[in-house]
């Protein structure tokens, strides 16, 4: 298989609960969702990118590297996503995978990360899918067992749906939401040899 990271074929793991194959880059440890993610970015947002003051939550080394040497200016901090330390406005783009399922309160975290960006400013982000709703926690109390039953892990909340996170985006601040099936937009020879993810997410603030 051929990994966008290390730009040349390695060899792709079997990796995650339950089993995938072909899942995790043998030489830098990417997944299909980074792979996705950088597969579109870069033929889609680099120039955004590249004027970005970009926020990188919960940051993956592959898209590390790339990220911090193209943006103008990049942090991958450690925040609890519901109180960031940044002014209203003052970033232009935020990119995280698979961190809001993690977040009870996720609605709280959305309405921070729509406060830090500016007018036109924009949120890429991954989370996992089940079905058209999402399907989360009712009490905020469920032990480890339980979640990891319901929501496929132990340490989940929710699983979104690809329908109801537009609005549920939404009405947290965001003006455009779109769940992109990126695999659709990008050329069919990249997708099948290097083994990706299929939906992102992309949620902008109104200029
Ligand atoms: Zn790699």
């Amino acid at each position: 298989m051929y990994c966008i990271f290390c730009d040349k074929s390695t060899r792709f793991e079997s990796f995650g609960v339950p089993v995938r194959s072909q899942a995790k880059c043998s030489e830098c440890g990417s997944l299909e969702r980074h792979r996705l993610v950088w597969s579109w970015l870069l033929k889609f947002e680099l120039e955004f990118i590249k004027q970005s003051r970009l926020i990188h939550i919960a940051p993956e080394a592959c898209l590390k590297a790339v990220l911090s040497r193209i943006a103008k200016e990049y942090f991958a901090p450690e925040w609890d996503l519901r109180k960031i330390p940044f002014p209203d406005a003052s970033v232009n783009m935020i990119l995280h995978n698979h961190v809001m399922e993690h977040i009870l309160e996720d609605e709280v975290a959305f309405r921070e990360q729509a406060r830090i960006l500016t007018p036109g400013g924009t949120l890429f982000l991954t989370v996992p899918f089940g079905g058209e709703r999402t399907r989360e926690s009712t009490t905020g109390r469920e032990g480890p067992k339980v979640r990891r039953k319901q929501f496929g892990q132990h340490d989940h909340w929710r699983v979104y749906g690809l329908l109801d996170i537009v609005d549920r985006i939404k009405k947290c601040g965001f003006t455009e939401v779109a769940v992109i099936d990126a695999t659709a937009q990008l050329p069919e020879s990249d997708v099948a040899r290097t083994s990706l993810d299929r939906y992102l997410v992309r949620a902008e603030i109104g200029s």
